[in-house]
C-alpha cells in the first residue's frame, strides 16, 4: 500500500493495538469506512503486540501473523488487510509521517505527500529505550536486539538460529528485570540457550512485586536454568569484527555473549507534536488529554501508550503502557468522534497481566501501601493485596481462574475496606464481595 495525496475526515496516526480497536469500534458503531485512514510506518496492519514477547518466541507452535491481528485478543474478528479494505478503510502501511501541521490539519509523509484531515487521532505509541540512550559503549554492535515490532522478533529469532549454527552453546544476556525481560527470558530459554538476566534492582519487577512474590518467580526462573544477576548493570559491550562478544558489568564481571536483548522500558512518541499540543513534561511524558481523550488542539485526540490522562483511581496524570488501555482508548475515541459527548468520560482501572512458562498473573490497582500476602506458593496459587489507609488499593494473583481474577478486580473497583483477618481470608475475601 502506498500513500496518496488525499483528504480524510478522520485520520489515525499509528498502526498499533489502539488503531485496530478504533477501526473495529468505528465499523461496529456505523462509521463509514471510507471516512477513515490509518497511517503506520510498520509493514503490517495492527496486531496484538503482547504476543511478541510470549508465544511468538516459542521454538515450536509459535504464534505468527495472521494469527494475532487485532482484535483476536478479546475474541473479536481477525482484522487482516482484507478486513480493512472490505470496509473501505484506507490502511497505509510503511508510511512514516515526518511532520504534523495541526493548524492546517495536515500530516506530511517521508516522501512529501500531504494528508489532510478534519479529526486526528494520535496513536503513535512508544518506542523502546535503547542502550544508545544510556550512552552505553558498544551499543551499536551487531547482536544487540530490542523487541517492539514483528520485525524485531524475527531478527532476534534469526540471530539465535545463526548463533546456533556456530555451536551448541549460545549465550544470551537480557538487560532488564521487568516484565519484558522476564517474558523474553521464558520464551528464549526454550531454545536451549544459556540465559542470564542482568538488572540493577534487588529483585525481579521490583516496582510491582514484593520480595516475597519476587522470590517465587526468581526461584522458578532459576529452576528453569536462567541465571539472575541483580544489583548490577551492563555498562559496556565489547565485540570482535563489529559483533558483540562480551557484556561488561558495573561490578567488573565480564559475560561472554552471542546475543544481547535489551528490555529497559519505552518512551512515548510525542516529538511530531511538540509545541502543537500540551505535553506531560519529564518521565513518563506523553500527550495530555482530557476526560474525552481530547488533546489541547481542537479535533485532535490521543490514544494508547502515548496518551497521558488521569484515571479516577489514582488521580494522577500518567500514561498506561498496557494493552487493555490501548484497546479501550481506541474504541472510546471512535465513539467520541462518531457521537460526540454522548458517553461518560473515559476511565481506566490500572490493570496488568503477564504470562511466563506455565505461570500467569494479573494485577489491578496500585502496589502502594502495606502488602498482605495470601495463599501457598507451593500450591502455585497465591497473591497479595496492598492496603492504604484501610482500603485495598492493589491486588495480585498468580494462576487465578477467570472468576478469581474477576473477583480481585472487584476488590479494587469497589475500593473494598480491608478486614482485620484479610491474610487468613485471602482469596476468599475477594470471592465474598
Ligand atoms: C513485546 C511487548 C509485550 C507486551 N506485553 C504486554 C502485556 O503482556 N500486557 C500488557 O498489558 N501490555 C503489554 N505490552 C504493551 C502493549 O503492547 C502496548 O500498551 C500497546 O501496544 C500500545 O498500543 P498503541 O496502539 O498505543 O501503540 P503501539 O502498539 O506501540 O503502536 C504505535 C504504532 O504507531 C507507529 N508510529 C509511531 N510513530 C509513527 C509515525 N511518525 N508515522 C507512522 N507510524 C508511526 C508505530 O510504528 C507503531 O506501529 C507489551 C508491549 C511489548 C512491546
Amino acid at each position: 500500500m502506498s500513500a496518496a495525496s488525499k483528504s480524510f475526515s478522520t485520520v489515525l496516526l499509528g498502526g498499533g493495538v489502539a488503531s485496530g480497536y478504533f477501526a473495529r469500534e468505528w465499523i461496529k458503531e456505523g462509521g463509514k469506512g471510507s471516512d477513515l485512514a490509518i497511517i503506520s510506518d510498520d509493514t503490517v496492519v495492527a496486531y496484538e503486540r503482547p504476543a511478541l514477547s510470549k508465544a511468538y518466541l516459542f521454538p515450536e507452535g509459535a504464534a505468527r501473523l495472521p494469527g494475532f491481528y487485532t482484535s483476536v485478543g478479546v475474541g473479536g474478528e481477525r482484522q487482516d488487510p482484507t478486513w480493512y479494505s472490505s470496509h473501505g478503510i484506507e490502511y497505509l502501511t510503511e508510511t512514516a509521517i515526518k511532520s504534523a501541521d495541526l493548524k492546517n490539519k495536515t500530516l506530511t509523509t517521508e516522501d512529501g505527500t500531504a494528508i489532510s484531515f478534519e479529526k486526528l487521532v494520535i496513536g503513535t505509541g512508544a518506542r523502546v529505550t535503547r542502550l544508545e540512550d544510556f550512552k552505553t559503549p558498544g551499543a551499536d554492535l551487531e547482536g544487540v536486539y530490542y523487541l517492539r515490532k514483528v520485525a524485531d522478533a524475527d531478527a532476534l529469532l534469526e540471530g539465535i538460529a545463526e548463533a546456533k549454527k556456530k555451536g551448541p552453546d549460545v549465550n544470551i544476556v537480557i538487560v532488564g528485570g521487568g516484565y519484558i525481560g522476564m517474558e523474553v527470558g521464558a520464551g528464549l530459554v526454550k531454545h536451549g540457550v544459556n540465559l542470564t538476566l542482568v538488572f540493577p534492582e534487588s529483585r525481579l519487577m521490583e516496582r510491582l512485586l514484593t520480595p516475597e512474590l519476587a522470590g517465587f518467580y526468581e526461584k522458578y526462573y532459576e529452576g528453569k536454568g536462567v541465571k539472575l544477576i541483580k544489583k548490577d548493570l551492563v555498562t559496556a559491550l565489547e565485540g570482535t569484527d563489529g559483533k558483540v562478544t562480551t557484556a561488561v558489568l558495573k561490578s567488573g564481571k565480564r559475560l561472554p555473549v552471542d546475543l544481547v536483548v535489551v528490555g529497559t522500558g519505552a518512551r512515548p512518541n510525542v516529538e511530531l507534536f511538540k509545541g502543537a499540543v500540551d505535553l506531560l513534561e519529564g518521565p513518563p511524558g506523553g500527550i495530555k488529554v482530557d476526560g474525552r481523550l481530547q488533546t489541547s488542539a481542537p479535533g485532535v485526540f490521543a490514544v494508547g501508550d502515548v496518551a497521558a490522562f488521569k484515571p479516577a483511581f489514582t488521580g494522577e496524570l500518567t500514561r498506561q503502557e498496557h494493552v487493555t488501555n490501548a484497546r479501550l482508548t481506541g474504541a472510546y475515541v471512535a465513539r467520541e468522534i462518531l457521537t460526540p459527548g454522548t458517553q461518560p468520560e473515559y476511565d481506566y482501572l490500572p490493570f496488568f497481566y503477564s504470562r511466563e512458562f506455565d505461570l500467569s498473573w494479573q494485577f489491578y490497582g496500585q502496589s502502594q501501601g502495606d502488602p498482605v500476602h495470601f495463599g501457598d506458593q507451593s500450591s502455585g496459587k497465591f497473591g497479595a493485596y496492598w492496603i492504604k489507609d484501610g482500603t485495598v488499593v492493589g491486588a495480585f494473583l498468580e494462576s487465578g481462574s477467570e472468576e478469581e481474577n474477576a473477583a480481585i478486580k472487584k476488590v479494587i473497583q469497589t475500593k473494598a475496606k480491608a478486614p482485620s483477618d484479610l491474610q487468613a481470608q485471602g482469596l476468599a475475601f475477594a470471592a465474598s464481595l
